[in-house]
């Protein structure tokens, strides 16, 4: 049981490149939470350094009530599951599970019941005596959480665990680990760069971009109310649509579109987000706009429809039921509920309502 407290930690490599720009996080105890963000934004950077595999440039590392900044990894209490898995290959899955506890020299006996134990958590019994080169990938990362598991830390973190593995098997994956976490109840921090496996498997995701935090929030809060342009076109999949529009004394627009009525506010141009999900297809006498299709895609149980909004320059995608009658070249009137819209200033990217 653990708690892990971010506090404006920060990162410079030695080659003067800021990675980390002070970030604040609470992880509370028992809970999971998601690094998410693009290539290169600093998700690995941070785990590791809580980690304790990359040193802290400034700001503090708290577990518990302890600020472990200058501790070894091996003194933090905490196990990590590496996206190679990192398996000893001349070693058996029950070796490879043993190691940290027998390295802590624990008894025999209480290796062989704390392994089998594990081993019969995650399905791995009867691999006990097989080199990590006789395993599929899927049981590869078993072992390697199993590896985790045993050492009964008081943090789990993660570096992009299911990157390795087929579609099918991160999905079964995701969920077997969603399921182990809430039964250990450890407190789990968990790298992706899959927003996907993000929202499926976080109780709150942090949101990074260039090193510093965009947002953090429950996955449907981030979804609901994206704090920024960043979070809104990379949370949600296909992507929100962002179209120009403006603020005048009483409504909201795109071009001479009318989407919503609106506080007196001084004219000016914003960004509108649109999440493919919430175009409704209408009446014509409904309707706030039109889509001129230009294409579609059926994924079977959804149909994206990809078209411009008529008299503006915005390309636009939808997302209807998978047996929409809706080919190219339709003009498809449609609508937006006024709580499904979501503006942004063009300045900051800072969202607005
Ligand atoms: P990915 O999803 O591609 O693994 P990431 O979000 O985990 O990306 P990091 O590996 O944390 O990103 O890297 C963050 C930034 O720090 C990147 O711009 C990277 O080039 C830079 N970086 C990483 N390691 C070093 C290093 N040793 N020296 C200098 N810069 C580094």
């Amino acid at each position: 049981m653990a708690t892990v407290t971010l506090e404006q930690m920060a990162k410079t490599y030695p080659n003067g490149f800021k990675a980390i720009h002070g970030v604040d996080l609470s992880v509370k105890d028992g809970e999971m939470i998601v690094l998410v963000g693009p290539s290169g934004c600093g998700k690995s950077t941070l785990l590791r350094m809580i980690a304790g595999l990359e040193a802290i440039s400034s700001g503090q590392l708290v577990i518990d009530d302890k600020k472990v900044n200058d501790l070894e990894p091996g003194e933090r209490d905490i196990a990590m599951v590496f996206q190679n898995y990192a398996l000893y290959p001349h070693m058996s899955v029950f070796d490879n599970m043993a190691y940290g506890l027998k390295n802590r020299g624990t008894p025999k006996a209480t290796i062989q019941q704390l392994v089998t134990e594990v081993a019969t958590m995650l399905e791995l019994e009867h691999l006990l005596d097989r080199r990590p080169n006789q395993l599929s990938g899927g049981q590869r990362q078993r072992v390697a959480m199993g590896r985790a598991i045993v050492r009964r830390p008081k943090v789990f973190l993660f570096d992009e665990p299911l990157s390795n593995l087929d579609a099918k098997l991160r999905v079964q994956m995701r969920l077997e680990i969603k399921s182990l976490q809430r039964k250990l109840n450890t407190t789990a921090v968990y790298v992706t760069h899959d927003q996907v496996e993000a929202m499926t498997l976080a109780d709150r995701l942090v949101v990074l971009n260039g090193g510093n935090v965009e947002q953090i929030g429950t996955p449907l809060d981030v979804y609901d109310a994206p704090a920024s342009l960043f979070v809104a076109t990379f949370i949600g999949s296909p992507a929100m649509n962002i179209v120009e529009g403006q603020i005048d004394s009483d409504a909201l627009s795109i071009g001479k579109h009318v989407l919503a009525a609106c506080q007196d506010v001084d004219t000016q141009s914003v960004s509108v987000g649109l999440r493919p999900e919430h175009l409704k297809v209408v009446s014509a006498d409904q309707a706030s706009f039109t889509l001129a299709v230009t294409l579609t895609e059926s994924l079977g149980a959804d149909l994206l429809v990809y078209g411009h909004i008529t008299d503006t320059d915005s390309f636009i995608t939808l997302r209807l039921e998978g047996h929409s009658k809706v080919v190219e070249g339709d003009n498809l009137p449609l609508t937006i509920s006024p709580d499904d819209l979501h503006v942004f200033d063009n300045e900051q990217g800072k969202r607005l309502a």
